[in-house]
């Protein structure tokens, strides 16, 4: 059901989420002072209320009136990027922001997404969490056509004439240990992050028992599928051993049974925006076992889209 900006903020008031457009992927929102609702978010993804939720603002000044520290580099990350594909998360003044939207932890994540209509939305309603559109798991929904496949017809899908120019989520930058870290790959490339705060932010990898980024413990970006990725060549035999192909339109695999095409190969960022439209298509046509051709520089332009594939492959 698409709604306009006034009917989606007159919903959110009313505590009924609402699927919103932004320049990576859709997300779906509830207000940051809605308890209910964001709880009400996490039951209609089927998320674990450990992986804490992103806030998104019209303006700093929220993100400023809640942290405890502002960390070096924070106020040229938000010059450089906001509104733009970036999270950063910062510690916070607890009572200042709900601890479901944290999932308990003593920091909160925040960006500024870069679509005309959800932040002119934001202007009337106030901070939103949003997680992505999808549900908990499945791959991240980057039209309204996804949403539906979702959740059905029923939910309030904000209405808009610009698509998600990014396809894939934003990049999350954690501070922490007195400086700042990966959380995730995303939407921004590293070495733009690097020019910015004058180092390149490590990589952080996931421990079950001192996770930095919640959401790297979960299953993720995934369709039924079993994916196996590939940086060798296609030899006619694999023909034989996979259903179909996700690889690339500039390439041929002689003898496959369907091909998903991304892109051509040198186009990351045409990739990364038909990525999740992609993987949803593999279960569209019921495919089981799919090669996926991943012969792709490993530059910055395409970690976000190699990381996205990697976690969809693991099973
Ligand atoms: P999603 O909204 O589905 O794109 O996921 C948001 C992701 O942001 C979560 O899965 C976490 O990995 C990350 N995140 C949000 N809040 C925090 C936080 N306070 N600390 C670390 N990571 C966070
Ligand atoms: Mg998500």
């Amino acid at each position: 059901m698409k709604v306009s900006i006034e009917r989606a903020a007159a919903l959110l008031k009313c505590s009924q989420p609402v699927a919103i457009p932004t320049e990576t992927v859709w997300g779906l929102a509830a207000r940051l002072d809605d308890e209910p609702a964001m709880r009400q978010i996490f039951f209609l993804k089927g998320r674990p209320l450990k992986n804490p939720l992103i806030i998104h603002l019209s303006d700093p000044k929220f993100l400023f009136s809640c942290c405890t520290i502002k960390p070096p580099g924070l106020h040229e990350l938000i010059d450089a990027f906001w509104p733009g594909g970036l999270t950063v998360v910062v510690p916070v003044n607890e009572n200042k922001v709900p601890s479901l939207a944290r999932a308990g932890l003593p920091t909160a994540a925040f960006r500024i997404p870069d679509h005309t209509t959800t932040l002119s939305l934001i202007k009337i309603t106030g901070p939103l969490v949003a997680p992505s559109a999808n549900r908990s798991g499945s791959p991240s929904a980057t039209t309204p056509a996804h949403i539906i496949k979702d959740f059905g017809s029923w939910l309030p899908i904000l209405q808009t004439k610009t698509y998600c120019r990014h396809g894939i989520e934003s990049t999350i930058l954690i501070w922490q240990d007195d400086a700042w870290h990966v959380g995730r790959l995303g939407a921004i490339g590293i070495d733009a992050i690097a020019t910015v705060l004058g180092y390149e932010p490590a990589r952080h990898t996931a421990h079950s028992d001192q996770p930095l980024c919640p959401g790297q413990l979960f299953r993720h970006y995934a369709p039924q599928a079993r994916l196996t990725l590939s940086t060798g060549a296609w030899k006619e035999d694999d023909a034989s051993q996979y259903d179909g192909v996700l690889g690339f339109s500039d390439r041929s695999y002689p003898g496959a049974r369907r091909i998903i095409t991304l892109s051509t190969s040198t186009d990351a960022a045409s990739a990364g925006n038909a990525l999740y439209s992609a993987l949803r298509d593999l279960d569209r046509f019921q495919l089981k076992s799919v090669y996926v051709d991943i012969n792709v520089p490993a530059s910055a332009d395409w970690l976000a889209i190699l990381d996205r594939l990697e976690k969809a492959s693991q099973s």
